[in-house]
């Protein structure tokens, strides 16, 4: 078998291989119309292999060699397409059109032109080497910036100025005196197998951005609770560590949580009843924390806010609004005359020290408040002594700032 007539079998099967895996990929994916581009593109371009084999065994020359010329081409806007969805930067369908049709009348043109001219390779060669180099400016004007991106955009940019280079081969090397030498010559050979590596490098480079993207949001969601939208708790534990790397100060405040008598609040209402419950506590302080902090559900009626740059104080005063707050909770589908209640414990811990050892403080005074009645704010002593509670009473009536220490 002839060189280059292997490679575009290689490339054939490159080709349909990562089409079929943008297919899978696509139903997995929330860029799924990206990948679908990416599969359309893929088995386009694919063919051109295929009308590539026939320019030489067969003897319609002229309407396969401009087949081959079309396909790659109209899978390369396939892929500027896909590329255009994911980054933002979509193109318009119209013009995608006018520039095959655009193309394809010059490689018509240029079609009986004497091959290995500088005319001919570079005219040749232009189109694609235009699409790929959009791909390129799409990917770095957009606003994803992860390295797998910049990767991406370098090797969409090195393609682009492979097929220049491909220009430059065919004038040095000769590109054959026909489109049916094409396959019998070096450079034939050069250029299929040198479109072998880039297409598995750009598939590859494509695959990998979508398979990062699918994986960040697979962990996303397993970090979420989805009934309250908030953080699970090994959510909050990884948006803890990541907010304490972002911040400028070592101080920082933990608050615990817990609904009163919730219990009761199910077995009257229902777990539906509850649920909604749930739901509004949550909403309570999701618009109620700064954005710096981090929110979470850590149990069935437990929930936890991590203040960076905070004090205990200043986390006591906003547990004692979300306490006042919480009573004034109205839930639609629930009597208005049920007063929902929470008991909060609040700890204090620095930059270094375990989130376990804050956790346990925050406890011991979350079971303080329970103890003391419910519907209070306890603060932990800061010294790590044993179940040790800072006595601040907080009056279940008392508005912020209305402490007394006890
Ligand atoms: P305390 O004031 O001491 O905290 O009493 P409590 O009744 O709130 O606490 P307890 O731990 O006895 O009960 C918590 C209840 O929360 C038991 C459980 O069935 C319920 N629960 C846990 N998760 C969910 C949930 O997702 N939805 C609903 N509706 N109920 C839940
Ligand atoms: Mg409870
Ligand atoms: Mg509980």
């Amino acid at each position: 078998m002839n060189g280059t007539a292997f490679f575009l079998a290689v490339n054939f099967i490159i080709a349909i291989s990562f089409s079929l895996v943008f297919g899978v990929v696509s139903t997995r994916s929330r860029s799924r119309t990206s990948a679908l581009w990416f599969a359309a593109g893929f088995a386009v371009a694919s063919l051109s292999a295929l009308c590539e084999l026939l320019v030489a065994y067969t003897n319609l020359t002229r309407f396969w060699a401009i087949a081959a010329f079309a396909t790659v081409l109209a899978g390369m806007i396939l892929l500027r397409g896909g590329i255009g969805e994911h980054y933002g930067r979509k193109i318009d369908p119209l013009k995608a059109i006018c520039f095959l049709v655009s193309g394809t009348v010059l490689d018509v043109l240029i079609y009986d032109l004497p091959r290995g001219t500088a005319l001919h390779a570079f005219s040749y060669q232009a189109p694609f080497a235009l699409v790929i180099f959009t791909s390129a400016v799409a990917v770095y004007s957009s606003t994803r910036r992860l390295m797998i991106d910049r990767a991406l955009g370098f090797l969409l940019l090195v393609t682009s100025l492979h097929f220049l280079a491909k220009a430059g081969v065919a004038i040095l090397a000769g590109a054959g005196s026909n489109a049916k030498d094409y396959i019998h010559t070096n450079y034939g050979l050069i250029s299929q197998s040198s479109t072998a590596v880039l297409v598995v490098a750009v598939g590859l480079m494509l695959l990998s951005v979508l398979v990062l993207e699918i994986m960040a949001d697979e962990r996303s969601n397993s970090e979420k609770d989805s009934l309250s939208g908030l953080a699970n708790r090994r959510g909050f534990e990884n948006g803890v560590k990541a907010a304490i790397t972002l911040a400028p100060n070592e101080r920082h405040a933990l608050i615990l949580c817990d609904l009163d008598h919730f219990k009761r609040i199910n077995d009257t209402y229902g777990h539906h009843g509850g649920d909604m419950v749930i739901q509004a506590f949550s909403d309570l302080l999701r618009a109620s924390a700064a954005t710096s902090a981090v929110v979470g559900r850590i149990g069935g009626e437990e929930f936890a806010v991590f203040m960076p740059n905070s004090t205990s104080e200043i986390a006591a005063l906003f547990a004692q609004n979300l306490r006042s707050r919480t009573m004034g909770l109205a839930i639609s589908v629930l009597p208005s005359s049920l007063t929902v209640t929470a008991s909060f414990g609040v700890a204090e811990f620095a930059t270094g020290e375990k989130l376990d050892i804050a956790m346990r403080d925050a406890d011991a005074a979350l079971y303080e408040a329970k103890r003391s009645g419910r519907n209070c704010v306890r603060q932990a002593r800061q010294a790590r002594e044993p179940a040790a509670i800072k006595a601040i009473k907080i009056n279940a009536g008392a508005e912020p700032g209305d402490f007394e220490t006890r």
